[in-house]
């Protein structure tokens, strides 16, 4: 089953008058990640459409996983009993202008929400490369955009409703929840159900995006602090071949004094002349408008446009975060291998982001710069090549992107998340019969 089946089967199961709203998945075919490289243990999918709804099959069910919009390329989410899906909870709840918070529903995406707010005058502080996740599911493993003053997706999350294993309602904020609330914002799916969402907003701003190509790696390696503070938003591409940085996209504010100068050269990169996609060979017409045009915060941050195939569609991926301070060493590092990473190689991709506070975020208490891999979708040959990779980053305490594929050992995530032990005794209460652990969880966290 392709993304856009699973869609439009869903969406028809959902429209249909004569269907309980609490839905089954019926469908021929097997129930598939977004990438397609994994099919999850059980085609058991029930849809709530209402917390009541959700809280009952919770209380009814001694094993199940919440499925986001299934964007993550490992089995964190996976289930050998069956899933919950909130997509039909997919509206805002409450905006609050003046504490500058939304609050929405545990099903709804960015790609949903992202218009909604500019429209009523207000924007967030960052998105991932692409709007289609979901927001809950997105907080929940951490995920990202770029721009070393922009903490992860999660750093806007200022309250949360949870429906633990035994159905009850847990509501944590940011004021009131304090180190227990720090614990449950990304949440790796082991707490509960994400029923609602308040996040941070700010007043809606205008963007323009410039590419620049041929970042010579020695410009990289001299001035790498400067080209990242050059602007809002700043991430780097490269094949690692002929010592360059393939495409530098740069995303600034329009406020005063945040505008990039977008000269012809930049550190040694030429400015593009066409819209691009960060695999060249792809065409832009997915991505998000570049050259400079003006448009809205939700149309610039991310690199893919809603609705068209973000990235490259059949691919799978890998990111490692290495503190700050580490940045050009570990680039240097992972450069040293091209040969080895190249032939099963799309793209890389290199973002900064600044700490933060929450548990099992890989920006604790450390800003961070990620090292992601775009592979071509060959699991043994990748699988192979990681633990490469993983070894050359151990020195800087590489911590792996949660939904991407690592074999990072168990052993080794435990002794650099000093909060893990904290986050087994917080699941330990929210789920005691161990009802949202998969195989994921028990490897990587509770093994
Ligand atoms: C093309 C592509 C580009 C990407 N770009 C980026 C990027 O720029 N930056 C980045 O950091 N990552 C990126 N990712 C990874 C990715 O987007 C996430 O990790 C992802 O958003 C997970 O959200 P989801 O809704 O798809 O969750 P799923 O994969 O469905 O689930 C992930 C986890 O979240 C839990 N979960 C989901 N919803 C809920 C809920 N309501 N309540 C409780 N738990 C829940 C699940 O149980 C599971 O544990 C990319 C992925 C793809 C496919």
């Amino acid at each position: 089953m392709n993304k856009r089946t699973f869609l439009r089967l869903f969406a028809a199961v959902i429209g249909s008058p004569v269907i309980s709203p609490l839905l089954t998945w019926a469908s021929n075919e097997k129930l598939k990640n977004w990438a397609g490289n994994l099919e999850y243990s059980t085609d058991r999918l029930y849809a709530a459409d209402s917390l009541e709804l959700a809280r009952s099959y919770i209380r009814n069910h001694s094993q199940l996983k919440v499925l986001g919009t299934r964007h993550c390329f490992n089995n964190i989410a996976d289930s050998t009993h069956s899933f919950l899906s909130l997509s039909p909870m997919d509206k805002v709840v409450a905006l609050d202008a003046a504490a500058h918070t939304v609050t929405i529903d545990g099903g709804m995406t960015y790609g949903q929400l992202c218009p909604y707010l500019h429209s009523k005058g207000f924007a967030l502080h960052n998105l991932a490369s692409l709007p289609h996740i979901s927001v809950a599911g997105a907080c929940s493993t951490a995920t990202h955009g770029s721009g070393e003053k922009n903490g992860n997706l999660a750093t806007a999350v200022s309250a949360l409703e949870i429906v633990t294993a035994a159905g009850d309602l847990v509501k944590l904020s940011h004021q009131q929840g304090g180190e227990e609330f720090r614990g449950t914002v990304v949440g790796l799916g082991a707490l509960g159900a994400i029923t609602k969402v308040t996040l941070d907003i700010q007043p809606t701003y205008m963007m323009r995006q410039y590419v620049y190509e041929d970042l010579p790696l020695s410009a990289l390696k001299d001035h790498f602090d400067a080209i990242e503070s050059s602007a809002y938003s700043v991430s780097l591409f490269t094949d690692w071949q002929n010592q360059r940085v393939n495409e530098v996209w740069i995303k600034s504010r329009e406020e005063k004094g945040q505008m990039f100068d977008a000269t012809p050269e930049f550190f040694g990169a030429k400015l593009a002349t066409k819209n691009l996609h960060p695999i060249a060979e792809l065409s832009a017409e997915n991505c998000t408008e570049q050259m400079g045009v003006p448009g809205p915060w939700y149309e610039r941050l991310p690199h893919f446009r809603m609705g068209f195939t973000p990235s490259a569609g059949k691919e799978l991926q890998s990111e490692y975060f290495v503190p700050r301070q580490h940045a050009v060493e570990a680039i240097l590092a992972v450069e040293r291998l091209r040969d080895r990473v190249s032939p099963h190689l799309m793209i890389s991709e290199i973002r900064a982001i600044a700490a933060d506070n929450l548990w099992l975020s890989p920006c604790y208490k450390q800003p961070c710069v990620t090292i992601h891999f775009t592979w071509k979708q060959d699991w043994p040959a990748v699988k192979n090549l990681l633990p490469v990779i993983e070894r050359e980053l151990t020195p800087f305490n590489a911590r792996p992107h949660w939904g991407k594929l690592f074999t990072t050992p168990p052993a080794e995530l435990k002794r650099i998340y000093e909060k893990l032990p904290d986050f087994v005794q917080l699941s330990k209460r929210y789920d005691p019969q161990c009802k949202f652990r998969n195989q994921f969880l028990d490897t990587n966290i509770f093994g």
